[in-house]
């Protein structure tokens, strides 16, 4: 039996009953945490922060057997360190990315530390709602840096399985990135990419903003498809939240 302390971000929250809430929380020191808030609905309730998506809480958990990291965990307090969702949640771009990003982290994290995927995500939340950069183009990053820090880092100039020294014109998601003509043949299915898609993706895993926003809307699409399909290939199940970032880049192809 055991009380502590962590700041975590709330990836998730669903009712449960009429006053309580099962969380799912990204602690910065232990991962993907369960846990059940109680009474959050009531007045007289002791939670300082609205425990929901996109904030940032210093919360007191507590846990019947901290060994068994499989258990529901209790939040006993928890005060808001910052909430994202003010300047998030009311931009449709903004929210469509940031609940991708959150839909993602949930299945690349586990109850495990994971310190560079939180600093990863708190990153690029606060850099949306600060709308440092097209929200899209955010996600896309993210995502790509997510994925290579879960053990996926695709390369977009080497041949990823040789090596030779890119621009190169397919894409394998099996053999981990760009593929030059000699490896095409061997490693299966390719897609062909344009160069100013490559160069694209090459910035967005980079962080070179200045060559990012400097890409087309053509090519930023192409570039979101290709995205997409790499975590969905790494990534167990489809993620839903994605259907609202497709809505958010309709409405801007129609405005
Ligand atoms: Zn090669």
């Amino acid at each position: 039996m055991r009380t502590y302390g962590e700041e975590a971000v709330v990836l998730r929250a669903q009712q449960l009953g009429e006053a309580d809430r099962i969380l799912t929380l990204f602690g910065r020191e232990r991962g993907k945490i369960r846990a059940v808030a109680r009474g959050v609905r009531r007045t007289s309730s002791k939670f300082g922060a609205r425990l929901e998506p996109l904030t940032v809480i210093d919360a007191q958990l507590y846990s019947k057997d901290p060994k068994d990291r499989t258990r529901l965990e209790t939040v006993t307090q928890a005060v808001a360190i910052t909430s994202f969702s003010e300047r998030i949640v009311p931009d449709f771009e903004r929210y469509g990315a940031a609940s991708a990003m959150l839909e993602t982290v949930d299945e690349l994290i586990d109850a495990e530390p994971a310190p560079l995927q939180y600093a990863l995500l708190i990153g690029a939340l606060r850099s949306l709602a600060q709308g440092e950069h097209d929200p899209l183009l955010e996600l896309d990053a993210y995502l790509l840096r997510s994925l290579s820090l879960a053990g996926w880092q695709p390369s977009f100039n080497e041949c990823a399985r040789c090596g030779a020294p890119g621009p190169h014109g397919r894409i394998s998601f099996a053999a981990g990135g760009a593929v030059c003509e000699e490896c095409a043949p061997a490693v299966g299915a390719t897609r062909a990419v344009s160069v100013d898609t490559m160069r694209l993706l090459w910035a967005l895993l980079a962080g070179s903003w200045r060559v990012a926003e400097a890409a087309d809307a053509d090519t930023r699409a192409a570039a979101a498809r290709l995205v997409r399909a790499y975590a969905q290939f790494h990534l167990d199940r489809p993620l839903k939240s994605f259907g609202s970032v497709d809505e958010a880049r309709r409405l801007r192809d129609v405005r």
